[in-house]
């Protein structure tokens, strides 16, 4: 299969310039990698005013949307190998912040339009474009339907990846045609009508040819109740288009062999300098330097979706285990309240940072030796690869990419690399974490379960192979 497509990355958001999730990891990461499969990729993104790199490439685009022509112009820069083109409309996205306006909805319908008029400008036919998120779910609904006719892109593809399905793009359905969309696209079973105001990520999900989420286990979740923020019965309905890929790590940030963050480096062939990094962890938390005992660690965003309940409700079995605790945790008031009573009574055995501290994320991979994360939901997850790649060896929920990268340890087979429980209770996350101190008393079974873990291959080579049999797939249906 020849693999040299000509590939756009449409986001909203992408590492370095603009971040506020995964999304912008993906972004990033996922270009250079399909590049080093010989895609001729390209990213496009907002020119947000923090964005100050680059050189002027388009000076005035026009672009039908609101009644009229509005333009913008198109900055340009490399990223290695990969082009990465900006959208500049100052009116639009020179604010203080990402999202979080009035005018969202807006914004980036005209992102999503002005990416396929600055396409068919430049003229290089396109296979795929990879729309992320709602921000460009209308891109493939401009595609399908004000460019039909349009020679241009007779030939070209459209994937939707879901990275957060809670944020639905909604806008009032008066402005459908507002966007320079046809009425009939209001309601019907092809229209964007979702609970009586219009949804952009709803056309993505109609409209593209092909949807991915970021793990297998969570594009099986949301076409449930539970999961599907109320676009399941959707997303069911176009359940045979529709895969789970997991994230890839950027295994040059996130590596015990070369990370500049930590007190040692190490390797699967020699573990020595694990326990060196474990003895710095337990100094900077002020905790005693007692390296047989068994450090959990939680490094999290402290939110209900990340299970902090049920670690709550143990805490003190925990406790009464000869192990120690330390987290690094930012968010909620509540959270932090209780976690630094819970240090004040128990300095000897619990360790706390609350902010937002990267140094001290790789450290506590680096130092412990178990991590706790027991999710409700968690689409891809990164701290249990990050923490497998170190030999932190995970506890888990079965959910999501958790439930993918994470395979219980079978004494028998002498396989797995994690523990993980199915039904969000307390008690079952307790009884993996007894399994899991039992196993650590045992040296042999304890390196095993380690070295499954950090032999695995979490870097983006994988996934991207994954997106590319996906593009090829589109690109198949759409005809060459
Ligand atoms: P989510 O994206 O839902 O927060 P992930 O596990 O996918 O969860 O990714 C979280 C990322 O943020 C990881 O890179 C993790 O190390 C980092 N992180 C979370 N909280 C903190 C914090 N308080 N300090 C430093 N890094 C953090």
């Amino acid at each position: 299969m020849s693999t040299n497509l000509r590939i756009v990355l449409a986001a909203s958001e992408a590492v370095p310039y603009a971040k506020t999730g995964g999304l912008a990891d993906v972004a990033g990461a996922l270009p250079k990698a399909l590049a080093k499969l010989g895609c001729d990729v390209s990213i496009i993104m907002p020119r947000y005013s923090n964005i100050k790199t680059g050189s002027l490439f388009i000076e005035n685009l026009s672009v039908p949307f609101a009644y009229k022509t509005k333009n913008c112009s198109i900055w340009y820069e490399k990223q290695g190998d990969v082009p990465i083109y900006f959208v500049d409309i100052p009116e639009y996205f020179w604010r203080d912040s990402l999202y979080g306006h009035r005018d969202d909805a807006e914004r980036f319908a005209y992102f999503s339009r002005a990416v396929l008029e600055f396409y068919r400008q430049l003229g290089q036919p396109i296979d795929v474009i990879h729309c992320n998120d709602w921000m460009t779910g209308l891109l493939p609904v401009y595609l399908r339907t004000n460019y039909t006719h349009d020679g241009f892109f007779a030939h070209t593809a459209t994937i939707l990846t879901i990275h957060n399905l809670a944020f639905h793009g909604m806008f009032g359905l008066d402005a459908v045609t507002y966007f320079g969309l046809g009425s009939y696209l209001m309601y019907g079973e092809k229209g964007l009508e979702f609970s009586n105001v219009a949804s952009s990520l709803k056309g993505g999900i109609l409209y593209s040819d092909a949807i991915t989420t970021v793990s297998k286990r969570y594009a099986e979740e949301i076409q449930t109740p539970e999961y599907g923020f109320k676009m399941d019965s959707l997303l069911r309905q176009r359940r045979y288009s529709l895969i789970g890929i997991l994230n890839g790590v950027d295994v040059e940030e996130w590596n015990p062999v070369i990370d500049k963050h930590i007190a040692a480096n190490y390797s699967a062939n020699d573990l020595s300098g694990k326990e060196i990094c474990k003895r710095e962890l337990l100094k900077r938390f002020g905790l005693p330097v007692d390296v047989k005992r068994p450090l959990i660690g939680v490094i999290s965003r402290m939110t209900d979706q990340k299970g902090f309940d049920l670690i709550m409700k143990i805490m003190n079995r925990i406790l009464e285990t000869n192990a120690s605790f330390v987290l690094l945790g930012s968010g909620s008031d509540s959270y932090e309240r209780y976690f630094q009573a819970l240090r004040d009574s128990r300095p000897d055995r619990v360790g706390v940072y609350f902010g937002f501290n990267n140094s001290l994320a790789h450290q506590i991979e680096a130092g412990c030796d178990i991590f706790l994360m027991p999710s409700s939901y968690e689409p891809c997850g990164l701290n249990q690869m990050y923490s497998l790649i170190y030999g932190t060896v995970p506890i888990v929920r079965a959910t999501g990419g958790l439930d993918d990268t994470v395979i219980n340890f079978d004494r028998v087979r002498m396989e797995g690399n994690g523990f993980k429980f199915y039904d969000y209770k307390a008690e079952q996350l307790l009884e993996r974490i007894y399994e899991a101190l039992i196993a650590y008393n045992e040296p042999e079974i304890w390196r095993r379960i380690i070295l499954n873990g950090m032999t695995e291959d979490f870097s983006w080579d994988v996934s991207a192979k994954k997106y590319l049999d996906v593009y090829h797939t589109v690109k198949h249906h759409v005809g060459n």
